[in-house]
């Protein structure tokens, strides 16, 4: 029998926080800029320069954890890791080793219908590195303007499984990340980057297979390609008796393939020590509980409010939490809105397929969507009619009362109308009404398809199907 194997999965996601100063100095964390003019002795590793840790940068850690249900380390300090390249000025990165700011927390997804907890190993503070800009015909240039940006990287446990759910994880994260304004949150900036641990074993398997931690993932798309060439890659070499190592791997968007960047270091091999320039850190109660009560609603509080609130289903309300903007918009339309169901179903299965949620922008107001949904319970528009006028409000900048009269989309509902329709629809389909009275009840559909054609779509369907009855039966 074919042996069965399963992917194991742990990330590593580096945040860049949203401090308007560097983590040890007083430079802007601006993004872009001229090179090199974010800079300062400090953030360049100038021989006498001393590094001033930014309180603020704890403020904001604190709140990642308190977010993320981490315990915070009451006294910590800050380690230098070494490794030589050229984008560190001092061939050494300020981060943190064995006490880190938080640690033994943990978030939930929501997966095919069930909930899973995704353990949170720990979250500590770093900065960031400087940009090498390779040149054709000048070479590599760096840019420091990004060294000395402050980090939190957040690290999980191997506790993922699939794509899907390190999709639903990172999504979860990043809602979080945000709705706390940390983070701007922006994958294609780097603000948002992740790396991919991955190892395959059999499945009951004890003991984790070797691992590979794959880099260069700027999109969920490649993180999830990535991971399916991986998985593939591994079970192949163990089913066919190779060898796997520990080792940093690339992955490059055009061919779909991961490749071999270095063979991985292990933690000896960076000297990790305490930074003999900088305090301990220590945080009291006091401080913790001011964070701790600063705290925004977090996504899964919302959430939870969706559900009892309004009758959504778990699933339905994980989606309108994902961004904060999208749950501010969906909040704002609910409060307008007669009907919110029909209002998550319209935004989710008509509207979602419009925007792009991981940069949600309002496709049109909030007050619009309300309008649409007051429409549909008030009968004026039917549920097919409504998606016409989605696809009108998505160019335009019309209301939707706007394009129902502009249009003359509003709905049949008139009795006599309708009476008048299924009379002729009756007329010109006596195959199909002989067909039912014979006893095949699906055969009245086509007699409906005949009127909704006939009427573009815009007679009462409840409407018809009671009064074709009523005719059709005697
Ligand atoms: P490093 O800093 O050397 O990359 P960490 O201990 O910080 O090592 O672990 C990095 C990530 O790798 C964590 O998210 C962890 O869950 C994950 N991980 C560790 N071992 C495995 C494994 N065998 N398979 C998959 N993921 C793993
Ligand atoms: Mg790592
Ligand atoms: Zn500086």
């Amino acid at each position: 029998m074919a042996k069965e194997f399963e992917t194991v999965i742990g990330l590593e996601v580096h945040v860049e926080l949203k401090t308007k100063t560097k983590i040890f100095c007083s430079c802007t964390t601006e993004f872009g800029g001229e090179p090199n003019s974010h800079c300062c002795p400090v953030c360049m590793g100038l021989p006498g320069a001393l590094p001033v840790l930014n309180e603020e940068v704890l403020n904001y850690a604190i709140k990642a954890g308190l977010a993320t249900n981490c315990k915070i380390q009451r006294f910590g300090k800050q380690d230098r890791k070494h490794y030589f390249y050229p984008d560190l000025p001092t061939a050494y990165q300020i981060s943190q080793d064995d006490l880190p700011i938080c640690y033994d927390g943990h978030l939930d997804i929501e997966v095919k219908g069930a909930t899973k907890r995704i353990g949170i190993t720990r979250i500590h503070i770093e900065e960031d590195a400087g940009k090498l800009v390779h040149e054709e015909g000048v070479g590599t240039l760096v840019d420091y303007n990004r060294a000395g940006v402050p980090l939190i990287e957040i690290v999980s446990e191997p506790d993922l499984r699939s794509a899907e759910e390190v999709r639903a994880y990172l999504q979860k994260l990043r809602a979080i990340m945000q709705y706390i304004d940390v983070s701007d949150c922006k994958m294609n900036e780097g603000s948002f980057r992740c790396d991919v641990n991955l190892s395959v074993r059999e499945k009951g398997a004890k003991e984790l297979g070797t691992r590979v931690e794959i880099k260069n993932l700027n999109s969920f798309q490649s993180i999830a390609r990535a991971i399916e060439y991986e998985s593939q890659r591994h079970i192949r070499e163990i089913t066919e008796g190779g060898t796997l190592i520990q080792e940093t791997r690339g992955f490059d968007q055009n061919s779909g393939k991961t490749y071999s960047m270095r063979e991985k270091e292990d933690a000896d091999d960076y000297r990790y020590m305490p930074d003999p320039d900088l305090m301990p850190i220590v945080i009291d109660e006091a401080w913790i509980n001011s964070i701790r009560e600063s705290l925004p609603e977090l996504p899964d509080k919302r959430k939870a409010k969706y559900m009892e609130e309004y009758g959504l289903n778990s699933y339905d309300a994980e989606q309108l939490v994902t961004s904060r903007e999208l749950a501010n918009y969906f909040e704002e339309a609910a409060r307008e809105a007669k009907n919110v169901k029909t209002l998550a179903n319209l935004l989710i299965s008509e509207i979602f397929r419009f925007i792009d949620l991981e940069d949600f922008k309002q496709p049109f107001p909030a007050a619009y969507l309300a309008e649409l949904v007051n429409l549909i319970e008030g009968g004026n528009i039917n549920i097919s009619t409504s998606k016409k006028i989605i696809e009108e409000m998505i160019q335009s900048t019309k209301s939707p009362k706007e394009i129902v009269k502009e249009k003359g989309l509003e709905q049949i509902s008139d009795p006599e109308v309708i009476a008048k329709l299924v009379d002729e629809a009756i007329a010109n389909n006596q195959k199909a009404v002989e067909e039912y009275r014979a006893g095949k009840e699906k055969a009245l559909q086509a007699v409906v398809g005949y009127i909704m054609r006939e009427t573009r779509g815009k007679a009462n369907p409840q409407l018809v199907n009671q009064m074709l009855l009523e005719r059709v039966k005697n």
